[in-house]
């Protein structure tokens, strides 16, 4: 079976300094905070260009924390996008707030930025625009909007970092960026772990302290916070891995590339990125009304697949209070019935790529 993702590989290639690094926390027992978590919020700030780099215990708890540092107030409404993962909308429910969906765009699976003004109220509050697969938004239409009404905008980029957007890294592309570290995306570390951006020094403080429940000394709380910091082992991965990283983002779009120009077939559509921004290919996902047959046929010739994802959010059971119904977003519908993941990793060897690609043509 070829590896969807291949972390085995990725691991032995940096084993011995991942061991190394790794060893040097147990020998200090600095477990939770200390120099390694501030050496990689150093690390990522510098590598998206923003001023500040939080980091914390999750992708969920990155957009948590942050919804959290802009004070929202149950009942205020959040616009986003019903195609991507549940954490997304799951935190503004969290929050006893209301996710405000918009259907995506056909082409990208983004949010449809010519949609958003729409469903703008006078209680809503931000925007969280999600870089799905790894691509980012229409960032500079959907900041146009949200200054237009004094919204906050934060860039769910948990698939995306590494990506560019202008000459700009996503993560810095809005008031926050949020990204993940959950061991299967771009930047992984060996169990949970997040960060969160800003360029804004008294966010950022605070972004910091409601991380460490609210403190800004010690047993001195000035906000209600949460139990969402980072540990220092997985500093200590990320840090060895960030070094390999813009290796890694080169080797996913040249994979991505290969793939696009050899799957060159009428009933399937592959990715499409616009011209003035990159992806890191978080998912290499293509489309095709013979979905499950496809599927069948690449499993069975030990390709393994993944449906990222299957059920728009608006049509989750847990989110049955807000209302929405079948139909009420089209293309979210129609995407989630006709998409499918191919492996993508920067250890996919050309053998295993032509494999793929061969499959898929027969
Ligand atoms: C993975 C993901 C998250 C959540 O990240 P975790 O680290 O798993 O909590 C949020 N949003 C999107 C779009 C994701 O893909």
């Amino acid at each position: 079976m070829i590896p969807f993702i291949n972390l085995k590989q990725q691991y032995q290639d940096y084993k011995n300094e991942i061991d190394k690094e790794i060893q040097k926390v147990l020998d200090s027992c600095a477990f939770i905070g200390g120099e390694k978590i501030a050496n990689l919020e150093k690390e990522l700030a510098n590598y998206t260009g923003s001023k500040y780099a939080v980091t914390c215990s999750s992708g969920t708890d990155a957009l948590l924390l942050s919804l959290m540092a802009l004070d929202l107030q149950p009942n205020d409404e959040v616009i986003t996008t019903p195609f991507t993962f549940i954490a997304t909308a799951e935190v503004i429910s969290f929050l006893k707030a209301k996710p405000v969906f918009v259907d995506i765009d056909e082409a990208t699976y983004n949010i449809d930025s010519a949609k958003i003004e729409e469903k703008i109220t006078s209680k809503t509050k931000a925007i969280i625009p999600v870089a799905l697969y790894g691509q980012p938004c229409d960032m500079d239409e959907v900041n146009q909007i949200a200054k237009k009404y004094g919204l906050k905008v934060i860039e769910d980029a948990a698939q995306s970092f590494g990506a560019h957007y202008k000459g700009k890294k996503s993560c810095n592309l809005s008031d926050i960026g949020c990204t993940s570290f959950f061991p299967s995306k771009p930047l992984g570390c060996y169990g949970d772990g997040g960060a969160i951006f800003t360029n804004d020094e008294e966010l950022a403080s605070k972004l910091k302290m409601i991380a460490n429940h609210g403190q800004n000394e010690r047993y001195r709380h000035k906000y209600i916070g949460i139990n969402g910091r980072l540990d220092a082992i997985q500093a200590a991965v990320l840090l060895v891995k960030l070094q390999h990283f813009e290796d890694e983002v080169a080797k996913r779009e040249s994979i991505a590339k290969r793939y696009t120009t050899n799957i060159d077939k009428q009933d399937i559509i592959t990715p499409f990125v616009k011209n003035d921004r990159s992806s890191v290919f978080a998912q290499y996902s293509i489309r095709s009304k013979d979905r499950d047959k496809m599927i069948k046929k690449l499993n069975d010739n030990g390709i393994p697949t993944a449906i990222h994802y299957p059920m728009p959010l608006h049509l989750q059971e847990c989110f049955g209070y807000l209302g929405y119904k079948e139909g009420d977003f089209p293309i979210s519908e129609m995407i989630s019935k006709e998409i499918m993941s191919l492996p993508m990793s920067a250890f996919l060897t050309k053998d295993e790529q032509d494999k793929i690609i061969d499959t898929i043509l027969s």
